[in-house]
C-alpha cells in the first residue's frame, strides 16, 4: 500500500481511508438510539481531512445531515451535490440571508438580537436555535423561554431544530458529570416550558463525539459527530462510557527526498538545534508546519515510520522541511515513504499522541492540515 504509484509524485500528502470512514459510521450508527441520526461534523476541511472527499464518501454511505461552521463550506458542499441537511454552527452575517435560502443551508440562531436581525431580512431562512445551557459562548439562555417563543413566531424563520452544546462532556469527573447533567436538565427544561405552551418541539440535539460517547443513553434526533467520525478521539488517554471500535481514518506521509552524512559534533538546521553525538545519516522530508505538522514538536519530541523503523524528527520543524535521525534503519534510502501520522502505531504516531505532544488536542492538530496537502483516497 505504501508504495502506491499515485503517491509518486508528491512530496507529501494526507490518506484518507474510505474503507475506515465507512466503518466508523456504521459503527457510530448502530451504537445509536433508534430514531437519532448521524449529523457529520465536516466543518474545516472535515478536521483536515478533505471536505470533497469525506462528504462524497459520506454521501454513498448514506449520511444525510451534515454540520460545519460557515456558509462558505455550506456552499462548498452544495456545490460539491451534498443534498442532504445542511447545518451551519457559527455565525453568518445576516445580510448573508439570500445565499442561505439559495443553497437551502440552516443557519444556526446564535442569540436572540441575531433572531430579530435575521428575521428582519424578511427572506425566510430554515434555522436552529442554539440553547446556552451553561457553555456561556453561542446561544439563547435556557431560561428565557419568552424569547425562545418569540422565535417560533418570527416570520421570516422556521425553525427546523433546536441545540445545545455541553462543556466537559469528556470528563469522568464527578462533578463534571454533574455539570453535564445540569446542562441537559436545563435543556429539557426549556423544552417542557415550551410544550407547556403549546410550542411544537422541533428536532432536537445536544451530543458532540464525547456527549454520545459518555453519554449514549440520552434521545436525540441528532448526534453531532465530529471527531469520533475521523476514528480518533480527541486526547490519547481518555476512556469513555460507551468505547467503539472506531478505526482512525487518516495517515500523513511524505518521502525522502535527500541524505546526508553529518558528522559527530556538526549541526543541522535552523539554530543549530541539533548537534549529532555520533557520526549520523539523516534524511529530509519534504514537509514542514506549513503542512499543518506543529513546530513546537521539535522541543517535545515527534518521531516518523520508514520501513517499519521508527525514526526521531531532529533539529527545528521548518515550515516546508524536517529532518530525521536514520542512522539506525540503515535500509532507508531516497525515494522511501514516511509516516508521520497514522492509527498504525498508535503509542508513537497516532493523532492524540502527538497532538498531545504539542499540548493539544487531536481535533487541532488533524483541521491544520486541511490546507497546503493534497488528499489521497485509498
Ligand atoms: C465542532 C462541533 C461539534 C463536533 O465536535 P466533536 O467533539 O469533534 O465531535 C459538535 N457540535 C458543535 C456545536 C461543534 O462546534
Amino acid at each position: 500500500m505504501e508504495c502506491n504509484a499515485v503517491f509518486r509524485t508528491e512530496r507529501a500528502w494526507i490518506e484518507v481511508s474510505a474503507e475506515n470512514l465507512h466503518h466508523n459510521v456504521r459503527v457510530l450508527q448502530e451504537a445509536m438510539p433508534a430514531g437519532c441520526e448521524l449529523m457529520a461534523v465536516v466543518k474545516c476541511e472535515a478536521y483536515g481531512h478533505g471536505l470533497r472527499q469525506v462528504a462524497e464518501e459520506l454521501k454513498i454511505a448514506g449520511v444525510r445531515a451534515f454540520a460545519v461552521a460557515t456558509i462558505e463550506e455550506g456552499i462548498k458542499l452544495r456545490e460539491y451535490g451534498i443534498q442532504g441537511e445542511i447545518l451551519i454552527l457559527g455565525y453568518t452575517d445576516v445580510r448573508r440571508a439570500p445565499e442561505l435560502k439559495q443553497y437551502d443551508l440552516i443557519q444556526t440562531l446564535i442569540d436572540f438580537c441575531y433572531a430579530k436581525e435575521l428575521n428582519e431580512q424578511g427572506v425566510g431562512v430554515k434555522v436552529h436555535i442554539k440553547i446556552d445551557t451553561g457553555m456561556h459562548r453561542l446561544g439563547i439562555p435556557y431560561h428565557a423561554s419568552s424569547d425562545v417563543e418569540q422565535v417560533f413566531a418570527m416570520k421570516h424563520i422556521k425553525v427546523y431544530g433546536m441545540f445545545t452544546h455541553l462543556c466537559c462532556p469528556d470528563s469522568r469527573l464527578l462533578e463534571d458529570v454533574a455539570f453535564t447533567k445540569e446542562q441537559i436538565g436545563n435543556f429539557y427544561q426549556l423544552v417542557d416550558a415550551l410544550k407547556k405552551n403549546g410550542i411544537a418541539i422541533p428536532k432536537l440535539h445536544i451530543q458532540s463525539s464525547y456527549g454520545f460517547l459518555n453519554y449514549p443513553d440520552l434521545h436525540c434526533d441528532y448526534a453531532r459527530m465530529g471527531i469520533a467520525l475521523y476514528g480518533v478521539l480527541s486526547s490519547a488517554k481518555e476512556d469513555t462510557v460507551l468505547s467503539l471500535p472506531l478505526r482512525p481514518v487518516l495517515s500523513l506521509k511524505s518521502k525522502i527526498v535527500l541524505i546526508r552524512n553529518v558528522s559527530k559534533g556538526s549541526s543541522v538546521g535552523y539554530g543549530r538545534a541539533f548537534t549529532p553525538e555520533r557520526d549520523s545519516r539523516i534524511a529530509i522530508l519534504p514537509i514542514g508546519y506549513g503542512d499543518g505538522f506543529p513546530r513546537g514538536l521539535s522541543e517535545t519530541g515527534a518521531s516518523v515510520r520508514i520501513k517499519g523503523h521508527v525514526a526521531p524528527v531532529i533539529g527545528r520543524i521548518c515550515m516546508d522541511q524536517l529532518a530525521v535521525d536514520i542512522t539506525d534503519a540503515a535500509d532507508a534510502a531516497v525515494g522511501d515513504i514516511a509516516t508521520l501520522i497514522d492509527g498504525k502505531t498508535p503509542e508513537l504516531i497516532s493523532a492524540p499522541s502527538v497532538a498531545e505532544r504539542f499540548g493539544s488536542i487531536s481535533n487541532e492538530l488533524l483541521c491544520r492540515m486541511g490546507a497546503r496537502l493534497p488528499v489521497v483516497v485509498i
